[in-house]
């Protein structure tokens, strides 16, 4: 199975902020009637109510019932919402033959660094976590281990921090020291104290191995600023798209020329830095190997995407 893609559509007669407004009552009682029509002929009727102004829809990117719908709403893009959004499903063939995959954590358990958070904010100043440039404010170069309330991890086996670092359980940890992953370090996470609680042990990762530019094209970017300060280059992959007049967001997906695969590591940088300029990281790719442990191992709390290879 492939790569299944289904578009979220948010319809509503009131309409949102920012759109035409105020309405009038006739004009309510209208798009109510229009959006009435609309749910009937992508065959949604059922969920249809005077009394709900909102409906949240998902169809097929390639059900004609949505080119339908989005051919329909052209003249009326108030009605719709903001953040159309087209999600990847991943079939189990397709990652499994990945020879390697984009992996991001699933969630963000536990917080910044708390002297950052609590004492010198973001700015970069002496006790920090990071060097900060100071313009772009990109976090340039770590300098002390990271200060977390730990126990906000509870039993998890993975956390995304605010900022972006991602932070191990001790199981995880012992895990990929077993089965020798490469491309990886272990930091140690101090706890915080107050209150004092002392949370599970936990780890830093830090990617250790960091892979060529990808190839672009075919990988599209957008949104990219350079940090004329500092030199970093923060931008995202190709994420929103036009359907006539509405923007919808949808992932590009990474390439690489298949040379790369010759130096590749269990776990690999980007050196790309992907997101706004001061949380801009690099995408974390894993090897298959990697994936598979992973999954044999139930560690949970994260999701892949294959990155895909071209000659
Ligand atoms: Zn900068």
């Amino acid at each position: 199975m492939v790569m299944k893609a289904t578009m979220r559509i948010s319809l509503s007669w009131l309409g949102w902020k920012g759109n035409k407004s105020p309405k009038s009552k006739s004009d309510i009682e209208s798009d109510r009637q229009l959006v009435r029509e609309l749910l009937a002929e992508v065959k949604s009727i059922d969920a249809f109510n005077p009394e709900q102004p909102f409906y949240d829809l998902e169809l097929d990117k390639d059900d004609p019932l949505l080119a339908h719908l989005i051919e329909r709403l052209q003249a009326r893009p108030d009605l719709v919402g903001p953040g159309i959004t087209v999600m990847h499903r991943f079939g189990k063939f397709e990652l499994a033959e990945a020879p390697l995959l984009v992996w991001r954590m699933t969630n963000q358990a536990v917080e910044d660094d708390v002297y950052d958070m609590e004492v010198d904010g973001y700015k970069g100043g002496p006790a920090a976590a990071y060097v900060h440039c100071p313009i772009c404010r990109a976090m340039l170069q770590q300098r002390r281990n990271l200060r977390l309330r730990t126990r906000r991890m509870g039993a998890r086996d993975l956390s995304l921090t605010f900022g972006g670092d991602v932070i191990l359980s001790e199981r995880v940890r012992t895990l990929f020291a077993q089965h020798q992953v490469t491309g990886v370090a272990f930091r140690p996470v101090e706890a915080d104290v107050r209150p004092h609680r002392p949370g599970p042990q936990l780890s830093q990762l830090v990617a250790t191995h960091t892979l060529p530019p990808m190839q672009a094209p075919p990988t599209e970017f957008e949104g990219t600023q350079q940090c004329a300060e500092c030199g970093t280059t923060a931008q995202f992959i190709k994420h929103t798209h036009m359907w006539g007049v509405l923007m919808y967001y949808e992932p590009t997906p990474i390439f690489y020329y298949r040379g790369v695969m010759s130096d590749t590591a269990d776990i690999n940088a980007t050196c790309e830095r992907l997101g706004e300029p001061p949380v801009a990281r690099p995408y974390l790719l894993i090897s298959q190997r990697l994936y598979q442990l992973l999954l044999q191992e139930r560690v949970k709390s994260w999701d892949v995407e294959p990155v895909h290879i071209v000659e």
